[in-house]
Formats: structure tokens, sequence, C-alpha cells
């Protein structure tokens, strides 16, 4: 093999011809099983594949183990353990136990648990996930080597602390009724049906020099304040732009780093805001997705600041530019590699696609809360609904050709076909075949040809929330079908029937218009759909009554579990935005208020020195005046910030996040935009930061 990608692709994963080569037949035959959910691997099984798994790990280095983790923080976790051993004869043995593959005991009282644990009992559990394969993650610098288990994480009562207990149990609920449906269609083929997930991950690089200067970049992940730009982003250069060479070098090591986790990175481009960026890996089911996007991210920051650079996956790090999000592909297919969501040549007779079809139709509108939470948080409001992000309102995209479609099945009546062919008039240019939707980059959630994208989650977020809600919510859907389908007497018009309920039923979800407009805020309110600006107003989704039924029926979360999730999202808001606030306001203190206080006192000292001197003064005086005015209310609003800081909380975590949106987060964004103003009037040079002018176009681009 002589290609690049060839010689390193999965040299960092444990992944099925390595299980082939390292485990006996029989151990792989088992292993296989249990990674289907066929059956549990038995106690002597386990010990071989983890003897294999060790053996593997340390012939290429690795001297340490780790179950990695995903707990309630939005970020993985890790305790490394030396493979050393004693060997009873006063010397050491490296060892990997099968007991210690499967289960690992942490004390994880310290990660968010809202409620699920006191720190008396302080005991949690990781357990092995066998469906994502183990990888090693290499120490660039110290050249250390560890084998990385992927793990559930729970309570000592079993109930889940982690992202990837309640996705994994979604995804079981959905093959469960998708497979009901399927076999209703004939089909005695499948044996499991998956969701697939691409994750599209946006970023920004900027100068380490740079995020080094800034606090509330190094504290907060983005700017608090700075004055707008002079130059934004309108003459649409840097979308597809050229990519620099010192943006290449980082582009091609994660390629690189990535390939060798066995992630699939494909697409790479410069995306619209200056030193924005994308990078796109080819789709895998949703459970290894999740976990190879957290090691996208983590990578992305590993090797911005190997290169002097800083990699902000934050949602909005800079205000008047557009913001980072993470588009979420998802589709369900088959274990035999069929996609559900392809409606084929002619979707009109195409009885499984429209099923499928009205059953996410259906899920997105009963449960468009639902999923508007899955990516709400206090990073996350500031982008949604601003510059280009979707709107706050959950609505679905279908393109001309479904709606069509849609209407064709409501009225009874034949919609002309549409030409599918475009020519561009240039008879050395090839005819193309269009695809049957068009793009809607304003809809939250598109169908885009056999997949949707969702496209509110924000950069920094976990795509483990947003596809445990797809999932259960389609499971629900599907479950409500099958169920309508198993009684019917005449099975093709009841799959009619359905298709038709549904469209009418839910027929206010769908929106081909443009999303950011200001009409459809309006005409959203008009048909009811929901419209939460805020993650304090998105949350109450967690306590409707056909949110708790949805999740415990279909065993994705006990009703506990649902409590603990809603005391955490609260008090990570909370904490979050008070963070913010006591970031800017030591930055008004320590940093705006002494440089704008010296330099007008210069300024005074100037005046004074002037008019001794005889000079006109006038165009100075102005400008001292406004100097002084706007030092005054920076004054004024650090004060009444500093006051609210002051304040003991609410006990009541509801009521801490409503203090918190109402009072700190008010009073944050009154003092920046002071601190602002005031940077318009200082002189470059003295300015105690590094401004948005300096880090987006005078650095790496
Ligand atoms: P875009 O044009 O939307 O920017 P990209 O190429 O950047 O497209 O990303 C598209 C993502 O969608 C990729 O991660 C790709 O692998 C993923 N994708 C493609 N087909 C499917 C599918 N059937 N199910 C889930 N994800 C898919
Ligand atoms: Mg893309």
């Amino acid at each position: 093999m002589s290609n690049k990608i060839e010689r390193i692709f999965g040299k960092n994963l444990f992944h099925d011809e390595v299980m082939k080569q390292y485990l006996p037949p029989e151990t792989y035959a088992a292993l296989q099983r249990s990674m289907t959910g066929g059956e549990e691997l038995d106690p002597e099984a386990a010990d071989v594949v983890a003897e294999a798994m060790m053996k593997w790990a340390v012939e290429r280095g690795a001297t340490h183990y780790t179950h990695w983790f995903h707990p309630l923080t939005g970020v993985t976790a890790e305790k490394h353990n030396s493979f050393i051993e004693l060997d009873g004869k006063g010397g050491i043995r490296l060892s990997l136990s099968g007991k210690s593959l499967i289960k690992g005991e942490s004390d994880a009282s310290s990660f968010p648990s809202g409620g699920l644990r006191a720190n008396f009992e302080a005991r949690g559990y990781t357990a092995w996930d066998c469906t994502s394969p183990a990888f090693l993650k290499e120490d660039n610098e110290g050249g250390g080597v560890t084998l990385c288990i992927p793990t559930a994480f729970c309570s000592y009562n079993g109930e889940a602390l982690d992202q990837k207990t309640p996705l994994l149990r979604s995804m079981e609920a959905l093959n469960k009724h998708a497979l009901r449906i399927l076999r209703l269609f004939g089909d005695t083929e499948t044996r499991r049906v998956i969701t697939n997930v691409g994750a599209e991950q946006e970023y920004f690089l900027i100068e380490r020099e740079f995020f080094e200067k800034r606090w509330d970049i190094r504290l907060t992940g983005k700017t608090l304040m700075g004055a707008a730009p002079l130059k934004g982003q309108s003459d649409s250069s840097h979308y597809y732009g050229a990519i620099t060479d010192r943006v290449a070098r980082f582009m091609n090591e994660l390629d690189e780093e990535l390939w060798k986790l066995g992630i699939t990175a494909k697409t790479k481009h410069n995306e619209a805001a200056p030193c924005q960026h994308e990078m796109a890996p080819v789709y895998a089911t949703a459970n290894i997705a999740c976990d190879q996007n957290q090691l996208v991210m983590e990578m992305m920051k590993k090797i911005a600041r190997r290169q002097g650079l800083a990699c902000l996956l934050t949602e909005k790090p800079f205000p008047h530019v557009n913001g980072s999000g993470k588009h979420n592909n998802w589709s369900i297919g088959t274990d035999t590699g069929h996609n559900l969501l392809e409606p084929g040549k002619t979707p009109y007779d195409n009885a499984q696609f429209l099923i499928f079809l009205s059953a996410v139709i259906r899920a997105v509108d009963k449960h468009a809360a639902l999923l508007r939470l899955s990516c709400a948080s206090a990073s996350n409001d500031r982008r949604l609904g601003g510059y280009e992000a979707p709107p706050a309102i959950i609505s679905m995209y279908l393109g001309d050709d479904l709606i069509d479609l849609i209407e064709k099945v409501k009225s009874n009546v034949e919609q002309p076909e549409r030409a599918l062919t475009l020519r561009f008039g240039v008879p050395t240019l090839p005819q193309v075949y269009r695809d049957s939707t068009d793009r809607n980059r304003t809809s939250p959630f598109a169908f885009t040809g056999n997949k949707f994208e969702y496209r509110m989650p924000g950069a920094s977020q976990s795509i483990s929330e947003c596809n445990t809600v797809l999932n259960t919510i389609v499971a629900e859907s599907l479950d409500h079908i099958a169920t309508r389908l198993e009684m019917a007497d005449d099975f093709a018009a009841e799959v009619r029937e359905i298709f038709r309920d549904i469209l009418f039923g839910h027929e206010r979800i769908l929106f081909n218009g443009d999303g950011y407009s200001k009409q459809w805020e309006e005409e959203a309110a008009r048909r009811g759909l929901p419209n939460f600006t805020n993650t304090v107003d998105a949350i109450d989704a967690l306590k409707y009554p056909q949110t708790r039924r949805l999740y415990e029926t279909y065993g994705v979360f006990t009703a506990p579990e649902l409590d603990a999730r809603y005391e955490v999202l609260l008090e990570q808001y909370t904490e979050q935005v008070l963070l913010e606030a006591r970031v800017a306001a030591d930055m008004a203190r320590r940093q705006v208020m002494p440089v704008c206080t010296e330099y007008m006192s210069r300024f005074a000292g100037w005046i004074v020195a002037s008019r001794t001197a005889g000079l006109d003064c006038s165009a100075m005086d102005d400008d001292l005046v406004a100097l002084d005015n706007a030092c005054a209310k920076l004054g004024r609003r650090l004060e009444r910030l500093e006051k609210v800081l002051r304040l003991s909380l609410p006990g009541d975590k509801k009521a801490a996040a409503v203090f918190a949106r109402d009072e700190v987060l008010v009073k944050t964004q009154a003092l920046c935009s002071a601190c602002n103003s005031l940077e318009r009037l200082v002189p470059r040079d003295l300015w105690p930061m590094p401004t948005f002018d300096d880090m987006l176009y005078e650095g790496i681009e």
C-alpha cells in the first residue's frame, strides 16, 4: 500500500480486521454476537478479548488503559491505569483482565448527577460498550500511548449518568419498531435497523498569542466584548476560499490523526466567517459517530495548540460574524446497507419510504420542543436565531418534489413531473442530474435527498443528545404506525391512509420558505409552533407529561434520570452565565477601566497644555467629554453587575436560572456594550486586549 491514507487508516483502532487477527475464531464470533446485542460475552471470552486488546495495544507502545466515557459535562472523561500487576514473585507483569475490560469503578461524585448521587454514595460504574471499537490515544509530546475503552457510565443504583447510555437505549427502541414495519413490508432479511449520523463540525482557528491574551476566550471559549470588526463577512470571500498554507498544515495534521483513529475525515473547507472552517467525516452508526465527534473536537484543540493556534468550538465566539454549528445528518438504515429514507425514482409508489418519511414528520411535529431542547445551552442561545443560524423554531423542509408528492396524495390530483436534468447552456459542460431536493439553508431540519440535516446543534455540543431525541421520537411514531398496520385488513389502503392522516395532522411543521424571515416567526406563531428563544424556557419540555411518557415507554430515561437531567441542564446554564459575568466584570474592572481612565487623564493633560499654548481645543474637548461619559457609563454598569453578583442565588434551580438570565446576563451584556463603545474611543495600541480586527484579519488569514 503506497497511499498515505491506506497506510495509516485505522492504525490506532481495534477494528474488525485486528480483532480477527488477534482473537481465536470462537472468541471473535462470540464478540460479534455480543456486539449485535445477541448475547452477553461470558467471563472467559472477556478475558481472551482483554488479553488480545492489551497485546495489540502494548505492541503499539501502550503502557496504560482507560475507560473512556461521556459524563454530563459535554466532554469526555478518562482515568488511566497502567497494565502493571504484581506477579507474586517480587516482580511485575502486564495484565488487563476481562473484568477490568468490562467494568470499571470510579469515584464519580464530582461529575454532574442532578441529585442522583450524594457525596456519601459516590460509587459510579463504567461498563464496556463493545459496539464502539477501542482505540489508542497518542500523547505526541510525552510519547505515551493509552488504550481507550469506550464505556457507559452509571450510578451505584444503575441510573445513567452519561450521554452514551440513553443514546444506546434509543437506538434499541428505534430498531425494535422499525423492524416491525420492515417485517410488515415482507422484509425477512434485515436483522437490525440503525441510525446513521454524519456530523459536519464547524470551528474557528486563531493565533495562540491572541487566545492567551483574551481572558474571555480562555475561560469561556468566546469573546464577551469587542467592537464590531471593520470588515465583517459581507463580501463572502472566505466561504470555500483557497486554504492558506498555515490552515492547510492544521487541516493535514488533523486528517492524519483522525485517519489513524479510523475516523473517515472526508470534507474540509473554509466557512463563511473569517477564520472559520469545517470538517465532515463519512457518516457512521449513531453511537460511533458520537464517540468519533468527541475525538474530532479533542483532536482539533490539541493540534491547534501544537501548531501555535487555538481552535474555538464555542457556538458564537465572535458576534457580527457567523457562529459555529454542528450539522447533524441523520438517516435510518438496515444492517444490509439499505437506506430507509431513500425515496428511489418513484417515491409516490414507494410505500415503505412514505411510511418512514411520515414517521419522521409526525415525530418532529409532536416533539418539536424536545428536539429544540436537545441543543439548548447558554452558548447556543447566542447563536440560534442570530445571523446565519437557524431560528429557534423547529420546522421541516422537504423540498419541492416531496411537497408535490404530498399535494398529490392529499388532493389525488396529478402534479406535473419536474425535469431532473440541468443544462448549463455551454456545449463543453456536461449535463448533470440534479438532486430531487434543493437546499434550504434556513431550515433547521431539512430533508436533503436521503437523510435529514438537523442544523441547530451547537459546534461544541455532544451530538448524543439530539440523536437520542431523534431516535426516540421516531421510534414512538414507528410504533404507532406499526400498530395501525398490524391491525389493518387492507395493508396498501392503510399505508395511504396513514400517510394522509399524518400529513393532515402535522402539516404545520412543514415549511419550505425562508426560515430567517420575520414573517415566518409570525406565521409559525399562528401555526402554534413552539419558539423557545432561550434555554431556560426550552427546558420545561423535560417536564411535559408526554415527554415523560415517551421516555419511560421506550426505556430511554427513567423518571429519576429525567429529573436529574433537568437539574443538570439548569445548573449548567446558571453556572455558565455566572462565569461569563464574573469574567466580563473582571476584564472591565482590571483591564478596560484602568486603560480608559489613564488615557482620559493624559488627554485632559494635553488639553491643558494645548490651551496654555493658545490652541483652540474644541474638538479635543468634545472627545474628552465623550470619553468621560463612556467611562462613567461603564462605571455605573460595572457596579450594577458586581452588585447583582454579590447577591445569593435563589435556592430553587429554575428560579436561579431565571435570575441568571434576567438579571445577570442582561447586566453582563449592558456592561460589555459599554466596553465596546470605549474601544472605539481609545487608541488601538492602548487597548488592553486583541481586537476583532486583530484576531480575525491579522493572524492566520
Ligand atoms: P453539506 O453539503 O451539507 O455541507 P457535507 O459533505 O459537508 O455536506 O456533509 C454531509 C454529511 O452528511 C457527511 O458527514 C456525510 O457523510 C453525511 N451523510 C451522507 N449521507 C448520509 C446518510 N445517508 N445518513 C447520514 N449521514 C449522511
Ligand atoms: Mg458541509
